[in-house]
């Protein structure tokens, strides 16, 4: 049995073919984005959809679709394999008796940034890896932390200074080293570490910098795919930070497609914030190639605050382009009341996260989506991460009493009256 069948990297600048097992973040002849390639004809030959349902319900379910070589070298906290969950509420209000709901709040750290460092980080130890960098808006650094430690890499965790307090803590609890960065845009950000993997020969676990973190986000495809028996979903709504989720789900469903194991691929829709969102901007002038834009500390929504893409977003553009789908932003009073719809259906989700429910209704206002459309929105990261904006979507009660039956009969005739 081949564990993996990924073959190389591909360079998205000058497509040049590479080595996989070398320690390469960005291409070492021009710089551009590298990217995985597998044995498709292979697969297709060898494997069939339904040798997967008995596995560990992990993302490491759909090992063969990863670079990982050798499974000794797994390093996992029980990632990925999260509820698909079919809305009660939401669905009603919007007509949309199709919409489910990713909830990848339940992981191991708290975010769905788990899957893509398990991989990373496993793949770094089959390299021979000791020392690791990324820069994080909070949910990045704190699953770093945790799969680094469990492999014995040492993590160092840069921290963007808009980053909550809590967050910065569990990626110390976590135990890596921190450091609060301070910039003026992410390009600035891209830069500093573009030249730290030229000069300092770093390796480095960013999105895209790092090649084979988003392949873990092609889980998305595998999972849904599986669970709506081997039928891809019609609309698939993320929220685009780097885009790396985005990305990874969309290549998941084009080689699905390729494997001949589902006949369709989802519109893929990238939500941002309405303060930054570059991307969004780039697809409503028709560009493939985004431009910085915004100010990242006019929002709430923390994970997906970034004004400037990696590689001009050119990734996340072409999955929105070529897939049918749409870009669009919402404000944070949008998301509040997303925030609150999940809760409805029993999902506490941070802003960045319920943003894709808040893209659905106005995707459904637009006429964009359909009632007849199976949607699915991804939960990226709990609630409980940022328990300031939980607090600012449902402020705590003020009614009281005392332990006094009188008391209660009052308040529950004045709640449920
Ligand atoms: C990182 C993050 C995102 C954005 O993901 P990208 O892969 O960077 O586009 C969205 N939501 C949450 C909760 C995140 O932590
Ligand atoms: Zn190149």
């Amino acid at each position: 049995m081949t564990w993996s069948y990924a073959t190389h990297y591909v360079c998205d600048g000058c497509a040049k073919p590479f080595e996989l097992h070398r320690p390469l973040n960005t291409c070492p002849d021009c710089g551009g984005l590298l990217e995985v390639r597998y044995d498709l004809g292979r697969m297709k030959r060898e494997l069939s959809p339904g040798m997967f349902a008995s596995r560990v319900p992990s993302m490491w379910r759909w090992h063969e679709f990863y670079p990982l070589r050798d499974a000794a070298n797994v390093v996992t906290l029980g990632e990925g394999g999260t509820p698909l969950i079919r809305s009660v509420y939401a669905g009603r209000q919007l007509g949309l008796p199709e919409l489910y709901f990713k909830n990848d709040a339940l992981m191991p750290t708290g975010s769905f940034k788990d899957r893509g460092f398990s991989l990373a980080v496993s793949f770094a130890k089959e390299l021979g890896i000791k020392r690791g960098l990324t820069y994080s808006s909070g949910n990045a650094g704190s699953s770093f932390a945790a799969y680094a430690s469990r492999a014995g890499i040492e993590a160092a965790v840069l921290v963007e200074y808009l980053a909550n307090p809590l967050k910065k803590s569990m990626i110390g609890l976590y135990g890596a080293h921190t450091a609060t960065l301070h910039f003026e845009s992410m390009n600035d950000i891209t830069a500093m570490l573009a030249e730290a993997v030229q000069r300092l020969g770093l390796y480095q676990f960013v999105n895209f910098i790092n090649p084979v973190r988003h392949e873990a986000m092609k889980s998305y495809a595998y999972e849904i795919a599986q669970a709506f028996d081997w039928k891809a979903p019609d609309v698939m709504v993320h929220p685009v930070g780097t885009g790396g989720g985005i990305w990874g789900a969309w290549k998941g469903f084009g080689e699905l497609l390729e494997l001949g194991w589902t006949d369709s691929v989802p519109r893929m829709v990238a939500v941002q914030p309405d303060a930054t969102g570059p991307i969004v901007r780039a697809f409503r002038q028709g560009s493939r190639t985004a431009e910085r834009y915004g100010d990242s500390t006019k929002t709430i929504a923390q994970s997906i605050a970034g004004d400037a893409p990696i590689q001009k977003g050119e990734r996340v553009l072409s999955a929105v382009y070529d897939s049918g789908g749409f870009a669009e932003t919402v404000t944070d009073s949008e998301i509040l009341e997303a925030m609150r719809w999940l809760g409805n259906e029993g999902i506490a989700a941070e802003p960045a996260s319920a943003a894709s429910l808040a893209a659905v209704k106005k995707g459904v206002e637009q006429g964009r989506i359909r009632s007849s459309d199976r949607v699915i929105c991804v939960i990226t990261g709990t609630g409980l991460k940022q328990p300031s904006a939980t607090q600012q979507a449902v402020p705590e009660s003020e009614l009281k009493l005392n332990a006094d039956f009188g008391q209660l009969s009052e308040l529950l005739a004045k709640l449920w009256n």
